[in-house]
């Protein structure tokens, strides 16, 4: 379902008077597939914002529908380009196309045209059990992509995935074999290793005697007919009928700051403040973590009120060892 300019409308409407920084970032589904020109109807209504300065515009794609074309309007509208993308073609194998057909040749060739445009790029893949033995082919591989940053995000169980990855000593090894190859040859940003050596660097100055401290990022998600959930874009298309599958609002009928200020009511982000506090109480590494995803809690133990997943352990914790473990 393609999104109506009309919620674009709403939305740039009600963020008008936010007197702060903006990221837009478009993704679900594959945002590029509503084509250029209904796109560009969607992002007119921001026209405004984007020229004061405070608006970005980001996408995340899998790439395989760049074209000259495409190219043209990142360019003319200043949009950060994201591609999802998992490593050499093995690791690819899981991108496939509504016709069950792999994508990664279609990527690639998306991604020639970013670089003959010289437009940056970065990189969100996705590692499965496959390649977590293979650290250094996938790290050399983005290093050969030229992307100029590149997060990884270990398997995870959510929503309509229901394949995780369980094996705490591979993911340790993946972690620290990755940073191993990444000290040898920092040519490219690794999200991951940049936000904990930042986070350790900020921990260890005079300024930052306090920890984290309840700080949590509500994430307001927005689907193509306006409705709106909190916390985790994962929510979105969820069910939870104690949450009336956690939709709070329609951006139709409500301005996102009007739900926002009203938050506190809104039983799952109590649940998942409730949460936050006990991770603050029993966990060593919430200095650096700050108390984890509601999706990731909610998925997997049923509960957004909750502390430790495996997502927590195999994203948060095993990649901090690694770099604690090697410094
Ligand atoms: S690592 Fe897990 S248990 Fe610890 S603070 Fe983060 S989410 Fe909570």
């Amino acid at each position: 379902m393609r999104m109506n300019p009309v919620v674009t409308q709403k939305i740039s409407e009600s963020i008008s008077d936010y007197n702060k920084d903006i990221t837009l970032l478009w993704h679900g589904g594959e945002p590029l597939a509503c084509g250029i020109k209904h796109f560009s109807l969607l992002i007119e209504p921001f026209k405004k914002l984007k020229n004061t300065g405070i608006l970005d515009h980001t996408i995340q794609t899998n790439g395989t529908l760049i074209n000259e074309n495409w190219c043209e309007f990142f360019i003319s509208h200043n949009f950060n380009v994201g591609i999802s993308i998992d490593g050499p073609i093995w690791a690819n194998k899981n991108r496939i196309d509504k016709k069950g057909q792999e994508t990664y040749a279609r990527i690639i060739k998306g991604i020639q045209y970013l670089k003959d445009n010289n437009i940056n790029f970065t990189v969100i893949a996705v590692v499965s059990k496959e390649s977590l033995t293979r650290a250094k082919e996938i790290y050399e591989f983005f290093c050969m992509l030229k992307c100029s940053s590149v997060g990884f995000n270990i398997e995870e169980k959510e929503n309509v995935n229901k394949r995780e990855i369980c094996d705490n000593n591979m993911v340790t090894n993946f972690w620290s074999d990755l940073f191993d190859f990444w000290k040898a040859n920092p040519v490219i940003e690794v999200r991951e290793f940049s936000q904990i050596l930042s986070r350790i660097e900020l921990l260890s100055t005079e300024e930052d005697k306090e920890p984290v401290n309840l700080q949590y990022s509500i994430y307001p998600s927005i689907t193509y007919n306006g409705d709106i959930v909190l916390l985790s874009p994962e929510f979105l298309g969820a069910k939870a009928p104690q949450y009336d599958d956690f939709i709070v609002g329609n951006i139709n009928n409500e301005s996102l700051l009007s739900i926002i200020n009203r938050m506190n009511n809104i039983s799952y982000v109590d649940d998942y403040v409730n949460g936050i506090k006990k991770c603050a109480m029993d966990c060593e590494y919430f200095s650096f973590c700050g108390g984890g995803w509601a999706s990731n809690k909610f998925f997997e133990l049923g509960s957004i009120n909750t502390t430790e997943t495996v997502f927590c352990r195999n994203y948060k914790q095993r990649p901090l060892e690694a770099v604690v473990n090697q410094l």
